[in-house]
């Protein structure tokens, strides 16, 4: 069993992948979609592999 799936994050308002952080708080890191704009602690993380839409 080897665990090499890489995680990819993306937005979970419009699922786009060019995701950065934005900022660190004290508790949760802050992400930034350059998509739509989203930004927020909640992020989608998702199998690189996954490639079905
Ligand atoms: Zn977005």
């Amino acid at each position: 069993m080897s665990v090499t799936a890489r995680k990819v994050l993306r937005c979970p308002v419009c699922r786009s992948i060019e995701i950065y952080r934005a900022a660190r708080g004290l508790y949760a890191t802050l992400y930034h979609c350059r998509q739509c704009g989203y930004q927020g602690a909640f992020i989608l993380e998702c199998d690189e592999d996954a490639g079905s839409v």
